[in-house]
């Protein structure tokens, strides 16, 4: 006879503790069998087998694992497309219901209605939830229905709304190891099965800095500090739960809150106006004639284009999966408009480099950059390196960090004039927006 289990999918809330669908799926009447799915399709996209993302989740698992193997149950992970892996499960157990917590980008959404329907279609319930947000779906309308499209009336709206009804559909987890399903602990399967190689990317159980977070609005601008969470990646694969976040940020910085809220308006963003993963926000957007010149690309990817602070953001990403969100500001402009190449290019180059890459943040910062998003910095407002350089990084400490050969000859001269450069693009833009 099969056993009766109740699966759990882990997807982008790797930890064990605050996890809604989770504590919903120990408190099911059936032992819970914990999975993690490496999705073919996902791997497959990525081109560097050395990538630091798959590395940090292999981590992540492994310690799951161990505080399961500590109390005499295991993580099973299987490696394939998940509808065929469910299908697999579901000859193997008495599959009584799958839980699982909401993922919102477009792939995710078209990936879970056919598991959703599979699983329908021979009678099991397959339960998803809202844990990597606050707020999601249509949670926040205006007063019209519609989706808010500018921040500052959906954050107040946001703020409002947690006041009345404080961390709706979530509870600290509860729950008791007795509920999982008893298994001797198996490995996680191999980083080398998956076809990656280990990175210096090192997991560590994440936590709140109350001094750097209370200090937060005074010296997050500044490169050279070390006076951001970084938490980034820790948010994004659910390591760390949103709500111990944003309980922390209400009572510590009111900045560090806004800069949460952002993740949620861009990702309601996303999931509202799913268009935006390929097209601009703001249709006309997609008229401007970009130069797309690929040697200039080049240089740009490598930190090469003679405008330091916008080499040392690229080199600090190339190597350390991080870039400062100040310098991205300024290497996203500079690509935009000072290459006039399209945004698209740079979004997918963030994505293939960045630890904390998310398509619903990355995407919606591109496209503010660009111009092209909604609540977006104007078209004309084109970062000016040198003036940035001059607020930022006055002593060019985080420069020189990352551009040591700066004063010497081995360093190449300005790619483009600024002032030229600056121009040609606002022309493009009037161009393509027909305001010329
Ligand atoms: C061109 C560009 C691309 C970006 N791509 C990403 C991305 O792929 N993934 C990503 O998480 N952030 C992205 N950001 C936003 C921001 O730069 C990073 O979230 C931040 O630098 C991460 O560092 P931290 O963890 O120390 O963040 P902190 O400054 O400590 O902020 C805490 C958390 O708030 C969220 N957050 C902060 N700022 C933003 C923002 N502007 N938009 C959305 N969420 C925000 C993140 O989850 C972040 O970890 C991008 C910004 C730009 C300009």
């Amino acid at each position: 006879m099969k056993t009766k289990v109740t699966l759990y999918w882990f997807r982008r809330d790797l930890r064990l503790c605050d996890n809604v669908a989770l504590n919903a799926a120990l408190n099911s009447p059936y032992p819970v069998l914990p999975i993690f799915i490496f999705d073919d399709t996902i791997l497959n996209q990525l081109d560097d087998k050395k990538d630091r993302r798959v590395d940090y989740i292999h981590q992540a698992l492994q310690a799951i694992n161990q505080q399961l193997a500590d109390n005499q149950t295991t993580l099973c992970t299987y490696k394939g497309i998940p509808i065929h892996i469910f299908k697999q499960l579901n000859a193997a157990y008495d599959i009584q219901a799958v839980y699982c917590n909401r993922d919102y980008e477009p792939q995710a959404i078209k990936r879970d209605t056919a598991i959703y329907d599979y699983f329908q279609s021979i009678g099991i319930s397959f339960k998803a939830f809202k844990d990597q947000v606050i707020f999601d779906k249509s949670d926040i309308l205006k007063a019209d229905g519609t989706p808010y499209t500018v921040y500052t009336p959906y954050s107040h709206k946001w703020k409002e709304l947690l006041r009345q009804k404080p961390y709706a559909g979530s509870q600290t987890n509860s729950h008791s190891f007795a509920n999982f399903l008893k298994l001797t602990s198996l490995p996680i399967i191999s980083l080398e099965a998956l076809g990656f190689v280990k990175t210096a990317i090192r997991y560590s159980q994440p936590s709140l800095n109350e001094k750097l977070i209370a200090d937060y609005h005074q010296h997050r601008d500044y490169p050279a500090k070390n006076a951001t969470s970084r938490l980034g990646i820790a948010i994004r694969f659910g390591t760390i739960s949103i709500r111990q976040c944003v309980k922390f940020a209400q009572q510590h910085n009111q900045t560090w809150l806004s800069e949460l809220i952002w993740r949620e308006f861009f990702m309601q963003i996303l999931y509202h106006f799913p268009q935006v993963a390929t097209q601009s926000f703001k249709p006309k957007y997609d008229l401007i004639s970009w130069r797309n010149d690929v040697a200039d690309f080049e240089k740009w990817c490598k930190g090469q284009t003679g405008y330091p602070l916008v080499d040392a953001g690229i080199r600090e990403l190339n190597q350390t999966g991080f870039m400062h969100n100040r310098v991205r500001m300024v290497v996203a402009s500079f690509l935009c408009k000072h290459l006039l190449i399209d945004w698209r290019w740079g979004e997918a180059y963030f994505a293939s480099k960045l630890d904390d890459y998310d398509l619903a943040a990355n995407n919606g910062n591109w496209q503010w950059v660009a111009g092209s998003g909604c609540d977006a910095t104007p078209y004309f407002r084109v970062f000016n390196p040198q003036l940035q350089t001059d607020k930022f990084d006055k002593n060019q400490l985080y420069i020189k960090k990352w551009v040591p050969e700066l004063d010497t000859p081995q360093y190449p001269p300005p790619m483009v004039d600024h002032a030229y450069a600056r121009e040609r693009a606002l022309n493009s833009y009037r161009q393509a927006l027909g305001s010329a």
